[in-house]
């Protein structure tokens, strides 16, 4: 198995992006937002202990999401490639993240850092919206539902999920601010960074940019 990891703050499309390049090649995508979410709905242990860091826009601890991203990795040993959209989130993260690769002999392609502006940022992440029903995500501006407020998929009414809500989102952009940055440097420094331009709202453009730049 190899490990492409997405880099992105909140709202720079990275969840768009990784959709999009799994459905392009079949490379299997881990979204730990996603994990984490399905947890809390379902009530898991990690579920209750994780929700009220979601809730307020902080991240969980990372003993916690590590476990559940290692639990995956080996259950997907036979993977070719896997998507890695969400962990890590900070260097101690990356560094654990180091660890279980070299345990379970799996290698870094790449990470991939989907590069926004500020401005464009918090502009995308007004427009998200969530089905509470099968997950499937949209945005206003970028990728917008065929009826207004409607899930494409299954018919459910759209939602803002509790942690796109204003307040919370100044609070999770100051925590990228903080924590996940310096990511684009630990990667800088092992050579694996490569960087696609994710201002525009031109999905097939970055999903073929991107597939160029992980293919190398
Ligand atoms: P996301 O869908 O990636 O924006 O994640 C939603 C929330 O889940 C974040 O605001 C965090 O509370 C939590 N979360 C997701 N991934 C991680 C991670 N790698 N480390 C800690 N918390 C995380």
């Amino acid at each position: 198995m190899e490990i492409v990891i997405m880099l992105g703050a909140p709202g720079s499309g990275k969840g768009t992006l990784a959709v999009e390049l799994a459905k392009e090649t079949g490379i299997r995508h881990l979204s730990s937002g996603d994990l984490l979410r399905a947890a809390v709905k379902e009530g898991t242990p990690a579920g209750v202990k994780a929700k009220a860091y979601m809730e307020s826009g902080n991240l969980v601890p990372d003993e916690l999401i590590a476990e559940m991203i290692e639990d995956v990795v080996r259950a997907d040993a036979n993977t070719q490639t896997l998507l890695l959209d969400g962990f890590p989130r900070n260097v101690p993260q990356a560094e654990i993240l180091a660890g279980m690769m070299a345990r379970a002999g799996v290698t870094l392609r790449c990470a991939l850092l989907l590069d926004v502006p500020d401005e464009v940022v918090v502009r995308r992440i007004s427009g998200r919206r969530v089905c509470p029903a099968c997950g499937a995500g949209f945005n206003v501006d970028l990728l917008p539902p065929k009826q207004e407020g409607i899930c494409d998929a299954c018919g459910a009414e759209l939602i803002i999920r509790k942690d796109d809500k204003p307040e919370t989102v100044r609070h999770r952009l100051e925590v990228y601010a903080e924590q996940t940055f310096p990511l684009i440097e630990y990667y800088r420094g092992t050579d694996k960074l490569v960087t696609v331009d994710g201002s525009g709202d031109d999905l097939a453009w970055k999903t073929q940019t991107a597939l160029e730049k992980i293919r190398g």
